[in-house]
């Protein structure tokens, strides 16, 4: 590219050269073709006013030395005088172009090229009072003689300014592409890389580009590292039980027990395991969410139900409160929205607590879903937080109530694939609601289906 653009610049520097030569050449002999005649009709009309020429008969007129050619020609195109060629040796001057426009406009001008091609003749011819015709003419440079006098100087020119494009653009080149060279060498410091105005928007990109796939990486590495070491714990259990069944070091009441517990934690695994295939499949954006009308009223009652069991076993209480709900969406995504916040609000509950589960629409028109408890709340300090992977508050009451620590990260995933409005408010001890608000263009009006 570095070289393309040298070559480009030495390019335009020789035609630019070239055609200002041309184009002075041509005004200069423009310029000296009208200083020419100028010198010579100024020389004519001196003559003519003196009285030299007004008899063709007696010529008084004689001229020594001069650089200027004085002819007179009469009425029938005879030379009558030459002041350099013997004129006995001269034919009928009437079909001379400016001898016959003297004779029919007063004045004539004409240039004839010599043989040489280095000199042109010009000649100015003025009709006198007497009829005969009055030629001064003079030799002066061809335009092919200016141009070829003005050769080694346009070489050297030419030479001089291929130099100093050759300099420039080298300069001029490097400075466009050096700020590209260093970008990529140092991508980290793009910032402080010195840039020109027109490769800000790229920097930017290519800088905002960079942070996103260094975070994503490093988000990445973190979730893997979490969830290798989510694994092991239960891992770890389920190899100890199985290790002291296979020694027979169990009794038959301990076996049954350690079966329980190489169960609950098989279960925790698939759990773990579900919600990270879940995540990752949420997180490929470029999958097509297929959405479909449903009644978000009863979807929710379907996770009611389910979640009754649960709920009956840690006495709390369940309760939908809404009515028939029409929102364009996709089915898997809203059900599993609904079940986590409803399962988190059952196993962050006390006992005798309640869970509230309220579907409508607010006065803006967007329809929403809203889990409230009665439960153990949330600390200000964790509430920004919770939505991490892996993230909990209380370890030990997650694990115990079969927790993965990813229920949340789904939803705001969701909330996020969905354009929809998160809400929390929780207090410490008083409990917790939580408030997704769906955007209006996923909106069905009850009279469209
Ligand atoms: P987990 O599987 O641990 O419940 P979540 O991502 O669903 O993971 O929730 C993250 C953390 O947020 C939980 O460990 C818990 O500490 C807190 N949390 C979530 N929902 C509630 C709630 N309704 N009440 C109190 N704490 C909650």
């Amino acid at each position: 590219m570095k070289k393309k653009i040298n070559i480009y610049f030495v390019v335009i520097a020789v035609i630019a050269i070239l055609a200002s030569v041309v184009l002075s050449n041509l005004v200069s002999y423009t310029l000296l073709q009208k200083e020419v005649y100028d010198d010579l009709s100024a020389c004519a009309y001196a003559l003519a006013a003196t009285d030299s020429f007004d008899n063709p008969d007696n010529i008084t007129y004689h001229q020594k030395s001069g650089t200027y050619r004085i002819t007179l020609v009469d009425k029938e195109g005879k030379v009558r005088y030459d002041s350099s060629v013997d004129i006995t040796k001269m034919d009928s001057h009437l079909d001379r172009d400016e001898i016959s426009s003297a004779r029919s406009k007063g004045t004539g001008q004409a240039i004839r090229h010599s043989d040489t091609l280095k000199r042109d003749n010009y000649y100015f011819a003025l009709l006198l009072d007497n009829g005969c015709v009055l030629r001064v003419a003079k030799e002066a440079s061809s335009i092919a003689n200016i141009f070829i006098s003005s050769i080694p100087y346009l070489a050297a020119i030419i030479i001089l300014l291929m130099l100093a494009s050759v300099i420039f653009s080298h300069i001029l080149t490097r400075s466009i592409v050096y700020p590209i060279e260093q970008m990529a060498e140092n991508i980290n410091y793009i910032d402080t890389s010195d840039v020109y105005r027109e490769l800000r928007p790229f920097v930017q990109m290519i800088k905002e580009q960079h942070e996103n796939i260094i975070k994503n990486a490093d988000m990445r590495q973190e979730f893997s590292a979490n969830v290798s070491h989510e694994l092991k714990t239960p891992l770890t259990a389920i190899s100890g039980y199985a290790e002291i069944i296979e020694n027979g070091m169990a009794t038959e009441k301990d076996t049954i027990r350690f079966a329980g517990e190489i169960h609950q934690n098989a279960n925790r695994l698939l759990g773990l395991i579900n919600d990270t295939i879940r995540l990752s499949e949420l997180d490929v954006s470029s999958m097509e969410v297929q959405r479909e009308p449903l009644d978000l009223y009863a979807l929710a009652e379907g996770c009611v139900n389910t979640l009754e069991v649960k709920a009956d076993k840690m006495n709390v209480s369940l309760q939908i409160v809404g009515e028939k709900c029409m929102i364009n969406a996709n089915k898997e995504m809203m059900y599993e929205l609904i079940y986590n916040l409803c399962d988190n609000a059952i196993r962050y509950n006390n006992k005798d607590g309640r869970v509230m589960v309220l579907i409508g629409e607010n006065q803006d028109g967007n329809k929403y879903v809203e889990v409230k408890d009665t439960g153990i709340g949330i600390p200000k300090e964790h509430q920004e937080r919770i939505f991490e992977r892996f993230y909990r508050v209380d370890k030990s009451r997650s694990k115990e109530t079969g927790g993965t620590g990813l229920g949340l990260a789904i939803v705001k995933h969701i909330v996020a694939q969905n354009h929809a409005i998160l809400r929390l408010e929780s207090e410490e001890g008083r409990g917790t609601t939580i408030v997704v608000t769906f955007p209006l263009d996923m909106k069905i009006e009850e009279y469209d289906q």
